[in-house]
């Protein structure tokens, strides 16, 4: 009996746990990190501090698998998933929300300036090639940033800070691909003061 209850606690928490990691990747899913930013987001308000929300999707991913293959493909997003993986101290909430999009959740962000210089940590981590198999491949990534401020008045759904961050990278896609863009939220407000496209180096 005692086996069989534990066996049938190990399946559960098997389950639990599922439910919280994408498959291709081992990566926290969009379920996973939905909850991390909501924890972030209390933590946030009652700590202070800036939490960035760093959303990026890889620029022309389709030619990989056009040019290599599906199963290419697949590995490449798991090097990226374990090369993000990689950063995850200090912290971090590292997840793949869906296809060649994965989040990034940096508390305790500091000022615009510590966040852009942690954003081109991430993008340079990713600038290095990409070993799959017998082959090496690079990928640039168009990066959006949403920053909720720890001393913003209102308070801020998840889901929509997402968002922000989410249009952000569109608008870096729609700039022309390997860019970042940051929404920097306005002191004593939490709707986005200050918008930049900049061009990668
Ligand atoms: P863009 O520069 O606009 O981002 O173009 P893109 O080619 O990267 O296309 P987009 O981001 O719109 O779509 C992601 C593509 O990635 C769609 C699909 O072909 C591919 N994809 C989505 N999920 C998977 C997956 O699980 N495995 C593989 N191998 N490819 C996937
Ligand atoms: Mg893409």
């Amino acid at each position: 009996m005692a086996t069989d209850c534990s066996e049938q606690e190990a399946a559960e928490s098997r389950l639990a746990r599922q439910a919280m990691q994408d498959e291709l990747t081992g990566l926290a899913n969009r379920a996973a990190v939905m909850q991390a930013l909501r924890d972030a987001l209390r933590e946030a308000v009652q700590a202070g501090g800036h939490l960035a929300v760093l959303f990026l999707d890889i620029d022309h991913f389709k030619r990989v698998n056009d040019r290599y293959g599906h199963e290419v493909g697949d590995a490449l997003l798991r090097a990226i998933g374990q090369r993000l993986e990689g950063m995850r101290g200090d912290g971090l909430t590292v997840a793949r929300l869906s296809g060649d999009e994965f989040v990034v959740l940096r508390p305790q962000a500091g000022d615009r300036a510590q966040v852009e210089a942690f954003v081109e940590r991430v993008r340079e981590t990713m600038s290095e090639p990409f070993a799959v198999g017998d082959r090496s491949i690079r990928v640039t990534a168009s990066f959006g940033v949403a920053v909720f401020r720890g001393d913003a008045e209102d308070p801020v759904e998840a889901g929509a800070l997402l968002s922000q961050a989410d249009r952000a990278m569109y608008l870096a896609k729609k700039a022309g691909r390997d860019r970042v863009h940051v929404y920097f939220g306005a002191e004593g407000g939490a709707k986005p003061a200050q918008r930049e496209t900049r061009q990668a180096n």
